[in-house]
């Protein structure tokens, strides 16, 4: 590669050398080029007169399929497999077995590498690796733009028609397919010109109708709760809504000849432009309210008002970020899968996803201007890709993966009712994350023996006030019910930070992960604690309540919160509630500062929960929801698996039991490497458990503890790649 000299030749070179080292009959190099079209660019074997002739459509063929799904396959009699795409220019008749990888870049993939020998042989993993390692060589050389002009990349990115593949971060795994429906802030127009004005203004009329009456119900709504300056801001809402002067500078654009979703979008504009000059900051929020406005306007007459009414049966939601309650706003019988530009993997909004079993992808690049409304989409959340009016060979092999989804899904029950239990006997708990009551019915589905996390504020951000005693008592009560036997920890109110309330103003702050949330803020507004306190003490009705306090940072936090705990107690018995049978109080290991204060703390706490969502946060001063930042550290690091081994041994040793609720534990190799790290009970989202569970009962866990304590030593960035060798190694499966 370093040789220099023509692109072309030194291709040439290269299958030439690689067919010779794997002793290949044949060696290709097929090139991805405009329009997601797969081109053989250089061939030791195949004929000659087939280079930059022979062309497959992304998803077409072996070499198609590769591209599609970023994997690699071997196959010892590959002209069997339904795939098989016989192309006669080619010669290939001749050669059974085959083995390709894709040449990628990030989630990108550029190319195709593929071997083929004449007798049916199967190749094996260090062959894999061989090609995987050149197609990473490759991968530089394609990404440099010398193979393919980075130009001719751009241009089919541009082209709204032709289909569209966008790589992302898988936030939550699985597959689906369905019709694009694009989140308020993305609405494309698509016709902008219209023959009939008088018909553009009846549209418009209606659509200020419905949009009127929309506004007044969700004001009437919230019209309770507010107090006056509130009023005053939505009753100035609701004026624009009504504003003669903003509805006749739409209808003078319609008489102007366009439709009246371009007339309301270049108000908009206007206004924007305006609203960017003000610096009065009241007179900059009207501006803002009257901008929201037209997005409901445009909303109501193109029909995607986030209602379940209007969306297509089969929606795969694109936005650039979402909230959490925004998500929970459409109809979830409706919704197939969720594609952000924004988002990472602990993301609340991420978190409802999987609680919803929702497939997402997230940082999927210019989806909202690359992706119409309408258009037919693939969620692939395998491999973290997004597919925009896909065309038949990627249909087909997409509905191919979903076969094998299921067959996978069939798999996985199969494990529902075995225990957790290793190669060597070591029993693993696995329980799981809940926040709604909707995640409820998983816990029998999914086999986990209790609730390791009840996230209690995800209620409370769904809401337009804040729940009092009783609402909340019925919605613990709930909870109680459905988990029977099983244990629950209620994790108390976490909000601020990443998670806001609707109905609670707070000061903008620099660094709200680091500022007033959780345990901070209730101690602070101790009513809000006492009240959540007094309903699960309420709610257990004499069974045992498990509660933890998320964020604890000092052990003072902790004994103010257990005080608290003890006085509602009180309080209730007086009144007459039933005690529970037992209260059993947590600290959640968050903030790295509680690290040094375990000897003290662990002596006064019935249990530890590490929330290593935050604490990889703190750990590596890596905010959690910063894209940029998601693949520079790793959690299988030697740091982060030292600090958990650590601490683990610590609490063993007082005999305070550590669960783990944090994102990882729902990863099989990171679940591996916390077992190994002498953690005995991972609380995950109910999709997590059955995998997890396969991969506990494949361990053996004294040998996965001796690797992790000898990886927490090394000096390395991250141990995954180990991990994941070993764990294919020993056929375990991650
Ligand atoms: C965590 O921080 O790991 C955790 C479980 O809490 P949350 O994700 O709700 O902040
Ligand atoms: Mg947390």
């Amino acid at each position: 590669m370093k040789s220099g000299g023509l692109v072309q030749s030194r291709l040439d070179r290269v299958v030439k050398l690689i067919a010779a080292n794997m002793v290949a009959e044949v060696c290709s190099i097929y090139a991805m080029r405009a329009g997601e079209v797969l081109e053989l660019y250089a061939t030791e074997g195949l004929r000659p007169e087939a280079v930059h002739s022979t062309r497959l459509r992304l998803g077409e063929g072996l070499v198609g399929q590769i591209a599609l799904t970023a994997e690699p396959l071997a196959l010892s009699d590959a002209q069997q497999h339904t795939n098989f795409a016989y192309r006669p220019e080619t010669g290939e008749e001749l050669y059974h077995s085959f083995c390709g990888v894709p040449i990628q870049l990030g989630a990108r993939v550029l190319g195709v590498l593929v071997v083929q020998n004449r007798t049916q042989r199967s190749y094996g993993e260090e062959e894999i690796e061989t090609l995987e390692t050149v197609a990473m060589v490759l991968a530089e050389l394609f990404g440099s733009g010398e193979v393919i002009t980075l130009e001719e990349g751009r241009s089919v990115e541009g082209s709204a028609l032709l289909p569209v593949r966008i790589g992302g971060l898988v936030l939550n795994e699985g597959m689906a397919m369905g019709r694009a429906v694009l989140h308020q802030w993305g609405i494309v127009i698509n016709q902008v010109v219209a023959e009939d004005p008088e018909a553009e203004i009846a549209r418009l009329d209606e659509a200020v109708g419905d949009m009127r009456r929309a506004v007044d119900r969700m004001l009437a709504r919230m019209d309770k709760n507010l107090d006056d300056e509130q009023g005053e801001v939505l009753e100035s809402y609701r004026m624009f809504a009504h504003d003669r002067g903003w509805l006749e500078r739409i209808r003078d654009v319609i008489n102007s000849g366009l439709t009246a979703e371009a007339a309301v979008e270049r108000i908009k504009n206007d206004t924007h432009q305006r609203m960017m000059k003000v610096r009065d900051p009241y007179i900059r929020e009207r501006l803002a309210d009257l901008e929201d406005l037209a997005y409901r306007l445009l909303q109501h007459l193109s029909g995607t008002e986030g209602s379940s009414r209007n969306l297509p049966d089969e929606t795969i939601l694109i936005a650039r970020t979402l909230g959490p309650a925004e998500l929970l706003d459409y109809d979830r019988k409706r919704l197939r899968a969720v594609v952000l530009e924004e988002g990472s993997k602990t993301a609340h909004v991420a978190i409802v996803a999987r609680a919803l079993g929702l497939p997402t992808i997230g940082r999927c690049e210019g989806a909202l201007s690359r992706i119409r409304a309408g258009d037919s989409v693939i969620v692939d959340g395998q491999n973290g890709q997004v597919f925009a009016r896909p065309n038949q060979g990627i249909k087909q092999t997409f509905k191919a993966s979903l076969a094998l989804q299921e067959k996978r899904k069939a798999e996985m029950a199969a494990v529902r009712n075995l225990p957790a239990v290793s190669q060597d006997s070591v029993t693993v708990e696995l329980l799981m994350n809940a926040g709604l009551l909707i995640d409820l019915p998983h816990l029998d589905e999914c086999g986990a023996t209790g609730i390791g996390l009840y996230r209690t504020e995800i209620p409370f951000m769904v809401r337009d006030a804040f729940p009092g005693v009783e609402d909340q008592q019925a919605l613990y009560s709930k909870v109680f019910e459905q988990t029977g036997s099983r244990p629950v920890t209620f994790r108390t109110l976490d909000v601020g930070g990443d998670k806001p309330l609707p109905y609670l103003t707070m000061e903008k702050e620099e660094n709200p992960a680091m500022g007033w949330r959780a345990l901070r803020m209730t101690l602070d507004r101790p009513v809000m604690l006492r009240l959540q306190l007094q309903a699960l003490i309420r709610a257990a009705k004499g069974r045992e309540l498990r509660i933890m306090f998320p964020m604890v940072t000092d052990i003072s936090e902790f004994d103010a919160a257990r005080g608290m705990v003890e006085r509602e107690l009180a309080r209730e018995i007086a009144r007459g509630t039933a005690a529970p049978s037992e209260i059993k109080l947590g600290a959640m290991l968050e903030v790295p500062a509680l690290l040094w204060q375990l000897e003290k703390l662990l002596p006064s706490i019935d249990f530890l929960s590490i929330g290593s969502n935050d604490l990889f946060q703190f750990v590596f001063a890596a905010d959690r929801g910063n894209p940029r930042l998601t693949r520079r550290f790793d959690s299988l690091s030697p740091p982060m698996l030292r600090l958990l081994s650590d601490l683990t041994a610590q609490a063993n040793a007082a005999n305070v039991p550590v669960t783990l609720c944090g994102e990882m534990a729902g990863h099989p190799l990171e679940a591996l490497a916390l077992i190994g790290c002498g953690i005995r009970r991972l609380s995950m989202s109910a999709g997590s458990i059955a995998p997890v569970k396969q991969t506990v009962r494949a361990l053996n866990v004294a040998e996965v503890t001796d690797l992790v304590q000898h990886l927490a030593g090394l000096r390395t960035r991250s141990v995954r790649g180990v991990l994941r060798a070993y764990a294919l190694d020993r056929g375990i499966p991650f």
